[in-house]
């Protein structure tokens, strides 16, 4: 970066600081990664000057001799890496990904159904304050209180009593394995069209440690920068061919202009990697890691959302431990490890101080941690949350955050210099 250095010297300092603050942080954010130097590498191309608008081999543009090869490369790995027939790597993230899917299959005041926000559900999913739940009549459906799990049989009631045209599975706190198949057959008994997004777990469909939707759902939605690890972006994958050009037109023309030709590369190496033996047994030590942190904070008097983890990320509703998720996540913070505040299923809190935090560990894993590890990060979670429910924190987040750099700096995360 020398030459940012000197062009711009602010930006590449609070470059250089937040590469510092990302080393030094014991990263527990559910949605986050680190991707390889190879990704970044890839992301920071000359590739960013093409303008590319259409599909390889359809352009608006000319000079796309090498622009094509990337992103037929792109789309030939994803389908392989899923097992999939069709692929779009263009959608610029996951919300938009998610709009195509609308634009493809829906008309403004359809009825859609997507899993509520509060219980798990992404925005865009039919949620009130997202376009998605403004210009379409969202149905939501959430889990169980007695089990903090969906109930397939109300999924199924719901459905049958408001037809929607699209349902929605998937989301962004949902502990626990996704029964793809059970809404498969939802969908086909009310003749909706069954979306999954897999933007949070798409990493271990890839490598094996989540079921896969293929097959059951007719559309799959993922991003490609949280469990995936790749650049920041998404895909749209389906099974069978049926809904190709559906899709594809909803991208482009339907809501996008030129691709991120950048993005796209980075995206293809990232693939690349997935593939590997390597990251099949990342995508699994991902989730003996959950589990592991589940362990240690169950045992440590935590209140586990639906008792524990089936896959990458932990709910935690903090209410027995006498504290808010949000000052929690800032003390934790303070104490270098990094969480989100959430709301838990049935909140008795507002959702901008909800009662609970939401911890993953895809990030850890990337830095080569281990059960061991998580261990001691749940023990740290447990002192950092027992001292501030009493009152006086300072000192223990002082101490924990020099043992959490000591840690850190035991395993170095990829791509950080
Ligand atoms: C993160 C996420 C999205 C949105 O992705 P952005 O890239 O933030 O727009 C969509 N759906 C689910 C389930 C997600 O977890």
């Amino acid at each position: 970066m020398s030459t940012l250095a000197s062009v711009d010297p602010q930006i590449a300092d609070l470059i250089k600081a937040e590469e510092r603050r990302q080393a030094d942080t014991v990263k527990l954010i559910a949605s986050e990664n680190y991707v390889s130097k190879a990704v970044l590498e890839a992301t920071g191309t000359v590739l960013t000057n093409k303008y590319s608008e259409g599909y390889p081999g359809k352009r608006y543009y000319e000079g796309q001799q090498v622009i094509d090869q990337i992103e037929t490369l792109a789309n030939e790995r994803a389908k392989a890496v899923f097992g999939v027939n069709h692929a779009n790597v263009q959608p610029y993230s996951g919300s938009p990904a998610n709009l195509a899917i609308y634009m493809a299959f829906a008309q403004p005041g359809d009825t859609v159904m997507g899993m509520g926000l509060p219980f798990g559900g992404h925005l865009t999913h039919g949620w009130s304050v997202s376009a998605t739940g403004k210009w379409f009549n969202p149905v939501r459906y959430g889990v169980r209180q007695d089990t903090g799990r969906i109930d397939l049989d109300e999924v199924r009631e719901l459905a049958l009593e408001h037809r929607p045209k699209l349902i929605f599975c998937g989301g962004t706190a949902i502990p626990r394995t996704i029964d793809f198949e059970g809404f498969a057959s939802i969908a086909r008994e009310v003749g909706a069209v069954l979306a999954a997004d897999i933007a949070h777990i798409a990493g271990l469909v890839a490598g094996g440690a989540h079921p896969s939707p293929v097959g059951h759902a007719d559309v799959i939605s993922t991003t490609t920068h949280k469990t995936l690890r790749g650049p920041r972006g998404a895909m749209l994958m389906a099974t069978t061919d049926e809904h190709a050009t559906a899709l594809n037109k909803a991208v482009f023309p339907g809501l996008q202009g030129g691709p991120h030709n950048h993005t796209t590369a980075a995206i293809a190496v990232a693939l690349h990697e997935a593939s590997t033996e390597a990251f099949r047994t990342y995508a699994h030590q991902v989730v003996a890691n959950a589990k592991a942190l589940a362990e240690e904070l169950s045992g440590r008097g935590f209140d586990l959302v639906s008792g524990g983890t089936d896959n990458h990320l932990i709910l935690l509703d903090l209410t027995p431990k006498g504290i808010g998720g949000k000052p929690a996540a800032q003390a934790l913070d303070r104490a270098g490890l990094e969480t989100n505040y959430n709301t838990v299923p049935f909140d008795t809190r507002k959702p901008f101080d909800p009662s609970g935090i939401r911890i993953g560990t895809p990030s850890v894993t990337s830095r080569g941690m281990g059960e061991a590890e998580m261990r001691q990060i749940g023990a740290w979670m447990d002192e950092v949350v027992t001292a501030l429910s009493k009152g006086d924190a300072e000192a223990v987040i002082a101490r924990v955050h020099n043992e959490v750099s000591e840690l850190t700096a035991q395993f170095p995360a990829p791509g950080l210099s």
